[in-house]
């Protein structure tokens, strides 16, 4: 499946079955999981591959739209069993997703292997999945200098607590929502919560905040920016996968982790997550266009600029 070229982003996540009810509709089964929103989003600006178990009932002609856009496949593993599948509900509330269930099925004894051509990516993006299996997969990296970074969800915080502070302390980033910020770093105050995750090594924290948009934390600097304003949403599962594979698919193409380009990286995320929230699962992002993101871009850049004082 695989191209055989070097990827410069390499993400390992889920691939999943979701089902899903929002108070404006409910899809059941369809294709989800927290490394696809991500390669669906990155892949509009870098070359990425995936590392994710399915099961034999999952049809790879899912995937086509992402081999379109030379998403590097060959780290997907069919193993024996049913994919990983997850059920949720939000209400008028939509940054709460509320789990109804959640099936490990293959990920259960899913052992994670970087093809080769995956270990010498300069970018790698541990999507929500087991942290156990996070940190093998940041045991396989061979390039010294890649630029890590970890999201993860309240499910592994309360189960995997420990094993998830060690991948915290190997990692350059964070990007994780206020609630799992506050349960991971136990501080209420999300600035105090990011120096307090910043000490234990991450250079960057990222907050995302759904409709009311993301807090970056630096060591010595605050970034801070509304989510674009959208007269709609129908499903915001994905959102922060899609923001996150905006976010990183951006650093990867400019190839820098400057505070400008960290800043450009996190609007362009707001961006792609407003497009995968007008639909339910993929959907918006497959019909997506580069001059769309770039539309959007400019007018978002509208909504938060302003000018100096005249005083
Ligand atoms: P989000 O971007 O946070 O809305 O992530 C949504 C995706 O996370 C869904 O497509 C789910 O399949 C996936 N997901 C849900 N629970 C888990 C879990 N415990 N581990 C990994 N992925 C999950």
């Amino acid at each position: 499946m695989g191209t055989g070229n070097l990827v410069s982003l390499a993400v390992i996540g889920t691939i999943a079955f979701d089902s899903i009810k929002t108070p404006f509709g409910e899809e059941r089964n369809i294709i989800g999981g927290s490394a696809l929103h991500f390669a669906s989003s990155a892949s509009f600006f870098t070359d990425v591959g995936i590392v994710a178990p399915i099961g034999e009932d999952f049809d790879a002609k899912e995937l086509d739209f992402l081999k379109e856009r030379n998403v590097d496949l060959s780290g997907i593993k069919v193993l024996d069993g049913k994919t990983f599948r997850w059920a949720g509900k939000y209400g008028y509330d939509l940054n709460l997703a509320i789990t109804l269930s959640t099936e490990l099925n293959v990920l259960e004894d899913f052992e994670p292997h970087l093809p080769e051509t995956y270990k010498y990516a300069n970018f790698i993006f541990l999507a929500n999945i087991d942290p156990d299996l996070q940190a093998k997969v940041i045991d396989q990296v061979k390039n010294r200098d890649a630029y890590v970074a970890l999201d993860t969800m309240n499910f592994w915080i309360e189960n995997k607590r420990e094993a998830l502070l060690d991948v915290i302390r190997r990692v350059d980033m964070i990007v994780v929502n206020e609630a799992e910020l506050r349960e991971i770093s136990m501080e209420y105050n999300l600035i105090k919560g990011a120096k307090k995750l910043i000490s234990m090594g991450p250079k960057t924290i990222v907050i995302k905040r759904g409709e009311y948009g993301v807090f970056m934390v630096n060591p010595d600097e605050v970034f801070l920016c509304p989510a674009y304003p959208l007269e709609e949403v129908f499903d915001p599962t994905g959102a922060g996968d899609t923001f996150a594979g905006g976010l990183m698919g951006y650093l990867s193409n400019v190839g820098t982790v400057s505070y400008d380009a960290l800043k450009q990286a996190v609007i362009l995320g707001c961006v792609m997550a407003s497009f995968n929230v007008e639909d339910f699962g993929p959907k918006r992002m497959k019909s997506l266009t580069h001059r769309e993101i770039k539309e959007r871009y400019s007018s978002f850049r509208k909504c938060i600029e302003f000018g100096d004082l005249k005083l």
